[in-house]
């Protein structure tokens, strides 16, 4: 068996559902769970579902057109928010404090489930010390599915477990997971019944294993680890200044500050080389999005607010009825400040697509199919800002691999990233006097 040589994939495993005699799931030398074949290649009929498919069919080909298929009844349409219902920022009165964010997917789960719109969630939880997607249906234990793993898992299992049960199911995921899905629903439409309702976790890259082996090791954690945290918050600082934290061998609990690590998300360190060709910045296909409200008004708030974008009339329907009953305390906002709050996110994913595109074909690689609308010229500096994220992107996956320790990890890295913070530097310094 060979691990599939794709260079575009998260590791979401739907292809897996649709050939399990010839694929599953392991992981790669990066620390990635990739599908593994006999001859190292994924077969077509598998690769209809694949998110990151070069060679999609023509009316499933990007994220606009499954919009348009599964979110056509939307009221409102936005250029970067896409199809959507309502727009809002703030948190659950019940769910914040042992949430990542706002606690707004454990709330609308916990309704999902009281109200029976769904009988099952499939969520991340923990499994002997680390994390997977698993069934869950026990509503007074809700808490228990609480916070986001920045960890690969995957949905290698899902269609062949909800095919055992009965019920229907709802699902958290990061962008190309719930593209994986909807286009697993355009080709078996009855599973749009089975799974009514996805909850969209805007996702800013899909971290390599490595990037919990150096978080852990950063707090002071030699061997191995487990039952990792990657959002303790600080109710007394910034909603940015939260903390990673993990169990060592003799179950003794590490914890450090994540500013002491470093920009860990605009550097690119450890993230899968697929997100860079991924457009979908606020996971555009789910019935509701959420991320964290990286808003100046907000920073300051050290338990954290969530943005919230509805896509279909149930999820606006479920926050309202939320905030007119006082379970969650949010604003409605003008589209725009959703935007903001992922504003560097858009720039990178977005603006910078066209410059990676013709970079990677450059270098022979058979590249995802994209938004044509996405594609946009840059300019000189952030083309240079651009390549250099790349580079340090791909050295830290290659170093940690060739040597899994943090400091001949921030030795050999040293350069590149100090390289990266100038050139990032001079960018922001040319933006803010116009002169680009
Ligand atoms: C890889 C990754 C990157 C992210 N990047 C950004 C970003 O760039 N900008 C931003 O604003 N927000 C980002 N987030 C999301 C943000 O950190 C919050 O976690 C999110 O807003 C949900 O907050 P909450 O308090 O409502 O969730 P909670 O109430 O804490 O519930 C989280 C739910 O998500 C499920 N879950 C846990 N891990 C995963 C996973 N890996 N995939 C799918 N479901 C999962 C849990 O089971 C639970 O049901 C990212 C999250 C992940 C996992």
């Amino acid at each position: 068996m060979n691990l599939f040589k794709g260079e575009f994939c998260t590791g979401c495993g739907v292809c897996v559902s649709e050939s399990e005699q010839v694929i599953k799931m392991d992981w790669d030398e990066y620390g990635f769970l990739k599908p593994v074949t006999i001859d190292g290649a994924i077969p077509r009929a598998a690769m209809k579902v694949c998110p990151f498919n070069p060679e999609p069919e023509a009316v499933v080909a990007d994220e606009d057109q499954l919009a348009a298929i599964f979110l056509g009844q939307a009221t409102k349409r936005d250029a970067e928010i896409g199809c959507f219902e309502g727009t809002y920022i703030g948190y659950s009165r019940q769910f914040r404090n042992s949430s990542s964010s706002g606690g707004i997917a454990t709330y609308l789960f916990k309704q999902l489930l009281q109200e029976k719109i769904v009988d099952h969630l499939y969520v991340v939880r923990e499994v002997k010390g680390g994390y997977e997607y698993q069934l869950f249906s026990n509503v007074e234990d809700i808490k228990r599915t609480s916070k986001t793993r920045y960890i690969p898992i995957t949905l290698e299992k899902l269609f062949t477990e909800i095919n055992k049960i009965e019920g229907r199911i709802a699902v958290s995921g990061v962008a190309c997971f719930i593209k994986a899905i909807r286009l697993k629903q355009y080709y078996y439409p009855d599973l749009k019944n089975k799974i009514p309702f996805l909850i969209g976790i805007i996702c800013g890259g899909w971290k390599s294993r490595f990037f919990t082996d150096f978080l852990a090791q950063h707090a002071g954690i030699s061997g191995s680890y487990h039952n990792q945290q990657y959002r303790i918050k600080d109710a007394n600082s910034m909603a940015s200044d939260y903390s990673f934290g993990a169990y060592d061998e003799m179950d003794v609990f590490y914890q450090m500050k994540m500013s002491t690590v470093g920009d860990m998300w605009g550097s690119g360190l450890f993230k899968s080389k697929a997100c860079d060709f991924c457009t979908d910045v606020l996971t555009e296909l789910a019935d509701v999005s959420l991320g964290d409200a990286w808003l100046p008004e907000y920073r300051t708030d050290g338990l954290g607010n969530s943005v919230i974008v509805t896509r279909t009339s149930l999820a606006d329907q479920l926050i309202k009825k939320g905030i007119l009953n006082g379970d969650l305390e949010l604003n409605m906002v003008n589209k725009d400040k959703i935007i903001e709050s992922q504003r560097p996110s858009f720039l990178h994913r977005q603006n910078g697509l066209k410059l990676r595109m013709r970079h990677a074909k450059s270098r022979g690689y058979v590249l995802p199919y994209v938004r044509k609308r996405m594609l946009k010229s840059i300019s000189i500096v952030y083309s240079i800002v651009q390549l250099q994220r790349q580079v340090t992107r791909e050295k830290s996956l290659r170093y940690w691999r060739s040597t899994p320790s943090l400091e001949a990890f921030h030795y050999k890295m040293y350069k590149e990233l100090k390289r990266l913070r100038l050139v990032t530097r001079i960018y922001h310094k040319m933006r803010k006097l116009k002169m680009l």
